[in-house]
């Protein structure tokens, strides 16, 4: 992992809400996952789409993303 990563990661997962989400799974909370948009999709997680409230996340303003289901389908730079 780059400086510049680690460096938005310790910036922003304190403001994810994924935690809020209806998809948000207790996989996903026992392996302490957040800030997909940045760090990727969660492994070995089962998945339901239930709704995704990223769009309302103050992490999709500061790093002008434009997707969503960022748990499920990567990060935003995997995402094309
Ligand atoms: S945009 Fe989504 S995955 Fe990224 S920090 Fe916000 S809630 Fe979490
Ligand atoms: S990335 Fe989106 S769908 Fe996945 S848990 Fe976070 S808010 Fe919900």
């Amino acid at each position: 992992m780059t400086e510049e990563l680690k460096k938005i990661i310790d910036g922003n997962i304190k403001k994810c809400i994924c935690e809020s989400c209806p998809s948000y799974t207790e996989c996903m909370r026992a392996g302490r996952g957040l800030l997909f948009c940045v760090t990727g999709k969660s492994a070995n997680c089962i998945f339901e789409k239930k709704g995704c409230i990223c769009p309302g996340c103050p992490v999709t303003t500061i790093l002008g993303l434009k997707r969503a289901y960022y748990c499920i389908k990567g990060a935003e730079t995997e995402q094309k």
